[in-house]
Parts: C-alpha cells; sequence; structure tokens
C-alpha cells in the first residue's frame, strides 16, 4: 500500500450527525484491545487507509455505514476490525449464552459474493482475531455442506458466507442470528449483479436487521460497494436506520 499515494484520496462523509466522527489518523490513537493492536501490528498494519480512518469510528460508534470505495482500499479491515473491538469489549465471547451450541449464533455475518472473497476474508479476520478466542468460521457453495455443518457447530463469533449457501443453512435451521449484531454485506453491487438479490433479502430479513438486543444494543448494519447504482442504493435505504454515507475517491480525480 502506497500510503503517499492513499493520503491524496478525496473521502467524503454525508448523513446526520457525520460531524461526531472524527476520522483516526493511526490505529493506537483509538485506543483499540491489546490484542486486536497487537494483531495489525503483526500484520503490518502501520496505518489506517482512508475508508478505515473513517469508517472505524463510525462503526464503534454505533451507526449503520454505507461505504463506496474500489477494490484495494482495505475495506475488509474497516469493517473487520470494529467487529472484532466490540467482541471484545463486551466480554469474552464465551460468555454469550448457548454460544457454540447447535444451532450456531455468530454475532457477526459478512456476506460475499464468491467462496474467494469470502475466504479472503475470513482469513483476514483469522489474523485480527488471533490469540483473542474469537471463532471465524466460513461457509460457501460447492464444498461438502455436512463438513461445514460440523465446523460451525463448534461454534462461531463471526460467520463468513456467500449467500447461496447461507440461504440453504437458514433453511435448515442451523443457523441462529438473533444474537448477530453485525450485519455486513461486502461487494453489494457484485452480490446483487450476480443475481443474489433474493437471498440477499432473506437472510437479511431473517437476521432481524434494525431490532433491538438485550442490553440497548442495535443490530448494525454495513455494506460496501465499489458502485452505488439504482438496487445498491434501495437496498441501502430498506436495509439501515439513518446510515453514514463514506466516499472515497479515485486519486486524482
Ligand atoms: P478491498 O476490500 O477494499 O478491496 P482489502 O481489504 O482486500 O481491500 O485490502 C487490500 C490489501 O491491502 C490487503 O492485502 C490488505 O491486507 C491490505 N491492507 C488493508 N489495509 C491495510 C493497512 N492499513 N495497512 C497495510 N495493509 C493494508
Ligand atoms: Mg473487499
Amino acid at each position: 500500500i502506497d500510503f503517499d499515494q492513499y493520503d491524496k484520496i478525496p473521502v467524503e462523509v454525508t448523513g446526520e450527525g457525520n460531524e461526531l466522527f472524527k476520522p483516526i489518523s493511526t490505529f493506537p490513537e483509538f485506543k483499540l484491545s491489546a490484542a486486536l493492536q497487537w494483531n495489525l501490528d503483526r500484520c503490518g498494519y502501520e496505518r489506517p487507509t482512508p475508508v478505515q480512518k473513517h469508517a472505524i469510528p463510525i462503526v464503534v460508534g454505533g451507526r449503520d455505514l454505507m461505504a463506496c470505495a474500489q477494490t484495494g482500499s482495505g475495506k475488509t479491515c474497516a469493517f473487520m476490525v470494529p467487529c472484532i473491538e466490540a467482541l471484545l469489549r463486551s466480554g469474552p465471547p464465551a460468555e454469550v449464552k448457548g454460544r457454540g451450541r447447535p444451532p450456531p449464533m455468530p454475532c457477526a455475518l459478512v456476506l460475499a459474493p464468491t467462496r474467494e472473497l469470502a475466504a479472503q476474508i475470513h482469513e483476514e479476520s483469522l489474523k485480527f482475531a488471533y490469540n483473542t478466542g474469537i471463532q471465524s468460521r466460513l461457509i460457501y457453495g460447492g464444498a461438502d455442506i455436512r463438513e461445514q455443518l460440523r465446523e460451525l457447530g463448534k461454534g462461531t463469533d463471526i460467520l463468513v458466507a456467500t449467500p447461496g449457501r447461507l440461504s440453504d443453512f437458514i433453511g435448515r435451521e442451523t443457523v441462529d442470528m438473533g444474537l448477530t449484531q453485525f450485519l455486513i454485506l461486502d461487494e453489494a453491487d457484485r452480490m446483487l449483479d450476480m443475481g443474489f438479490e433474493p437471498q440477499v433479502r432473506e437472510i437479511v430479513q431473517y437476521s432481524g436487521m434494525g431490532r433491538s438486543l438485550e442490553k440497548g444494543r442495535k443490530k448494525q448494519n454495513m455494506m460496501f460497494s465499489a458502485t452505488f447504482g439504482g438496487t445498491v442504493q434501495s437496498m441501502a435505504g430498506d436495509f439501515m436506520v439513518d446510515y453514514l454515507f463514506i466516499t472515497v475517491g479515485r486519486v486524482g480525480s
């Protein structure tokens, strides 16, 4: 990552209350949990990218988020770090009642359009969750569903899935989203282009987005997309509550 180039990229944040969220310029200034900060250091994440600077305080601050940024801008860390930080702050995941017993109840659910993208996100989550006790699992189509079920049955805090396969799991009542605090739609435009709108809508409905959890916490939704066409816009309007909108421009644009 060429940070000199990155720092020239214009970023715009719009939406009610956006002025309350000051972008961070370093990770340590945000006082992340020690294990998470250590993992960022270990991965060589010295400085946040533009989307990370803005997204991390907004998500930790409890707001829904729509972010438009091109490939390679560091979107995975922008949503994964706040999710892991929230899981760490809300206490050891092992204390979540019923966790690990079937059906598994992920605290964060990430949807991605393809197996490759889901696998990349899962890998990144494993790096950030290293040594924290937070479990991340991956499910996608075209692979043995029983093996994935067995893995899920061991418990999952973060679940990364392709929409088709997760929809199968929901149909079999093998995953419970009652505790799912974060729902992330990554590469939303591509998921729509690939015809996943019905599955995405089903999953979003099933997860009860926008509803309250115990202790006054609200389910939080994030959408990431390279483009913001009509269908992505209407989904953002349907799925999210008072969301903030981050646009990361291109260098030289
Ligand atoms: P996007 O989802 O926007 O396409 P990714 O999240 O896949 O981007 O990140 C692109 C690459 O940049 C990955 O290899 C990731 O590990 C790396 N990366 C992301 N953020 C940082 C950072 N703050 N410092 C160093 N490397 C980073
Ligand atoms: Mg990505």
